[in-house]
């Protein structure tokens, strides 16, 4: 019988609830389909930064490396209120998310997002827009570019002057285009690749690996697209993506903006890789700290989350799908958590959406 090692990082804010629904609906799965997931906690962000004094510690990003995959919750607190953010930047909890992300050499975040039939209602976008329905993924590169480069804050010319730094070199760019195109091979054929190569010279050399890579992908539609472009495409027009390839903080901003226009950011789920099979994976949204605790949390983006570590990580294509159709049942069986709630439906609590998915995987 096939073992996994699975590293499991509730985090903090509605990361212990949601990921105890995922693991909820991971027995239920492992126990019909005969694989054996043998489960690590590793702790992560303000967690860790209370048990430790640091948001990752080596030995937690050791095991973590040893582990066939990651199921993570969200970390962070409430920045305006949490003493994690009264600590110097390093020592913050999306500090350690960075590191993490750093150290298991997670260069790829695939963001999926789609409109569900049954919550269409939802999508906050005009009705002959959300009739055409979307189903994309955001590759986002997560390893290099903004939030990577060197930065600084200093005195010049007597006045306080901030520098970031974006930088990316070629190989950082063909790995994260080879990853896209072969996803789009498994979808529907087509790659929009974005960027800001009127502007920056990062981009431009973005762009010329990304079409050299495009020719070992014959069967690959790939297209151009620039960020300002493509974050009004994505509401004026969103069934017309496929895959969208772009860098790091592109990424960042527009994968928001496509779960924004599913209406429902507790549904949607994301996975990080490297160039093996390991991969983390975590809900879109963050910890959601105002709602922490109240049992009224929307667990569904991080069983999705699940789903897609059993699909990538652990080749259990069977078993993703048994959840992603669970998943789907339980919505046209009309449960709802508060979040994608609407009249005429049922609503119910975090862990009750966890019992009826795992009921149903
Ligand atoms: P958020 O995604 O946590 O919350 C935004 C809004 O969506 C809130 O009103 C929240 O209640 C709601 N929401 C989020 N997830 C939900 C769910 N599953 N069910 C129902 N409602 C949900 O974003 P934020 O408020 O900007 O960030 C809160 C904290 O999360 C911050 O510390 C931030 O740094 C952190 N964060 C962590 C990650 C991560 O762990 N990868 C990602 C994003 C934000």
């Amino acid at each position: 019988m096939n073992t996994y090692r699975i590293a499991v990082i509730s985090g903090d804010g509605i990361g212990p609830e949601i990921v105890t629904q995922a693991w909820k609906v991971l027995e239920a799965a492992q126990k019909k389909f005969g694989f054996v997931l043998e489960r690590t906690d590793v702790l992560l962000g303000g967690a860790s930064i209370d048990a430790h004094g640091e948001p990752l510690t080596k030995e937690a990003l050791e095991t973590a490396r040893s582990c066939d995959a990651v199921l993570m919750g969200s970390i962070g607190g409430d920045a305006a209120t949490s003493p994690w953010y009264k600590l110097p930047a390093h020592l913050r909890p999306e500090a350690g998310l960075l590191a993490i992300r750093k150290g298991l050499g997670l260069f790829a975040n695939l963001r999926p997002a789609w409109l569900y039939e049954e919550l269409r209602e939802a999508c906050p976008l005009r009705g002959d827009i959300r009739c055409a329905g979307f189903d994309m993924l955001i590759m986002r590169e997560l390893t290099g570019g903004l939030y990577f480069g060197e930065r600084y804050t200093r005195i010049e010319n007597g006045l306080r002057t901030a520098v970031d730094t974006l930088v990316y070199n070629e190989n950082e760019i063909r790995r994260i285009a080879v990853k896209a195109f072969e996803v789009a091979r498994k979808r529907r054929g087509e790659v929009v690749s974005v960027d800001k190569a009127n502007v920056l010279d990062s981009s431009r050399l973005w762009r010329a690996v990304v079409e050299e890579v495009s020719a070992d992908f014959p069967d690959i539609r790939l297209s151009h697209m620039l960020v300002d472009n493509c974050a009004m495409q994505l509401v004026r027009d969103p069934s017309r993506f496929d895959v969208i390839l772009t860098e790091n903080m592109f990424g960042d901003i527009l994968s928001d903006e496509a779960s924004m226009i599913t209406g429902s950011i507790g549904m949607l789920p994301s996975a990080s890789l490297n160039e093996t099979r390991f991969g983390l994976y975590e809900p879109s949204h963050g910890s959601a700290p105002d709602i922490a605790g109240q049992d009224i949390a929307n667990p569904l983006a991080t069983i999705l989350s699940a789903a897609m570590m059993l699909r990538y990580s652990l080749d259990q294509d069977k078993a993703a799908e048994a959840v992603e159709h669970a998943v789907r049942q339980v919505l046209r069986d009309g449960y709802r958590t508060e979040d994608i709630w609407s009249d005429g439906t049922e609503k119910v609590g975090t862990a009750r959406m966890g019992d009826l998915v795992a009921e149903r995987v």
